[in-house]
């Protein structure tokens, strides 16, 4: 019991202590303010009624498939970007550094468990079932043992290599429909994808897959009762391939509505279809997700004053605020005016109409909730 707490106290002293602790050596210059400043991305977005807004990445590559890194460095990604949940999501019939590197499909699950749990991030145990185009590839999350799938890409075993994932109860996704442009089926809701999803074995879709907006998969889920995903799809540093020194861009992922922070709460949620993609300035999904993120995220304030014009009119006075980190663009029709207002993150703006203007209208254009259509919104004024 003594050694515990002692162990207890040493732990918490660990930053002074290992600042105490450095020993300079004579002749050495020490350069540690060229240093990154080690901290994880605090990204805000409040409780959406009931639910938390957690903020998942389910698609990613290592060395173990055809990806640039190490497993490790998606932990470390994950956290200082402040991401809540993700999962690696190899290749299983595509392993293009096999020999230099053994082939596990477990591999990259089992070295990060720990490290993911001592970060706080929820892991999830996943992979991507690659077949070839059309069907195109499939992600499995939510799996059992990795290496009980088919590593052949012959066709005729294309249903047999999703039914693998089906036996362990995954949560299976159809990853970017239409990437292969020129194939004749590889951006249609083809029978293969129909069969599927008439047996209730696929249960969403990539409809945000990096830097590509899947818009026809966007209505797919809509009308079908899919599941919307957003994934960054990632095989090289998430920094060399995002411009993360632009404000407001950040890798894509998918805003999950889960009851709790746990992998069984983010399950239910995906279930249920409780999701938003998020792409930097974009957010896409169902109408009702988006309008709930929207409604929890911006709050028009009761008129604060009062301006008597000289000819008689008065004006009223409002603020609109962003309490969150998500990015809004809002097109604002007041009679025949439409007025640009753009809701950048933990911001207000200062709105203004006519006291005879009973509520303000307007489009969200930075959001999808369908291909054509962006989600509209209606501001009673007080
Ligand atoms: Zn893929
Ligand atoms: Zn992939």
């Amino acid at each position: 019991m003594r050694q515990r707490n002692l162990l207890l106290i040493g732990l918490m002293l660990i930053p002074v202590f290992a600042i105490g602790q450095k020993k300079e050596v004579e002749g050495m210059k020490y350069l540690d303010e060229h240093r990154r400043p080690v901290f994880r991305d605090n990204i805000i977005i409040p409780d959406v009624g009931k639910y938390q807004v957690l903020k998942c990445d389910f698609h990613m590559h290592t060395v173990f498939s055809d990806g640039q890194v190490w497993p490790s460095v998606r932990n470390q990604e994950a956290w200082q970007e402040g991401l809540d949940a993700f999962a690696i999501t190899d290749h299983v019939e595509y392993t293009p550094h096999k020999e230099d590197v053994k082939v596990n499909h477990n591999r990259g699950y089992e070295l990060l468990k720990e490290s993911a749990a001592k970060s706080n991030l929820i892991l999830v145990k996943g992979n991507e079932v690659t077949r070839n185009t059309p069907p195109g590839h499939f992600n499995a999350i939510y799996i059992g043992d990795a290496s009980d799938y088919i590593e052949s890409r012959d066709a005729a075993q294309d249903k047999t290599a999703i039914m693998k994932a089906v036996a362990q109860n995954a949560f299976i996704f159809w990853n970017h429909p239409g990437w292969q442009p020129g194939i004749a089926g590889s951006y249609d809701w083809i029978p293969f994808v129909d069969d599927l999803y008439k047996q209730g074995v696929l249960h969403g879709i990539e409809v945000i897959n990096g830097f590509g907006f899947h818009m026809k998969a966007l209505d797919w889920c809509i009308d079908k009762g899919l599941t919307v995903m957003g994934t960054s799809d990632i095989h090289n540093l998430v920094a060399h391939e995002y411009d993360l020194s632009k404000e407001y861009v950040h890798r894509t992922m998918t805003l999950v509505l889960a009851k709790e922070r746990t992998a069984e709460s983010i399950r239910e949620a995906l279930g249920a279809g409780r999701t938003v993609a998020w792409a930097s300035k974009i957010l896409a999904g169902r109408e009702e997700h988006v309008r709930s993120l929207f409604d929890a995220c911006v709050q028009l304030t009761p008129s604060f004053y009062t301006e008597e014009k000289k000819n008689g009119d008065r004006i009223k006075y409002y603020e609109l605020r962003n309490n969150s980190d998500l990015y809004f663009e809002l097109e604002l029709k007041e009679g025949n005016n439409t007025r640009l207002v753009v809701l950048y993150p933990r911001s207000v703006q200062q709105i203004s109409a006519s006291a005879e203007t009973t509520s303000l209208s307007g489009e969200v254009i930075s959001t999808y909730v369908r291909s054509d259509k962006h989600l509209s919104v209606n501001f009673p004024l007080k």
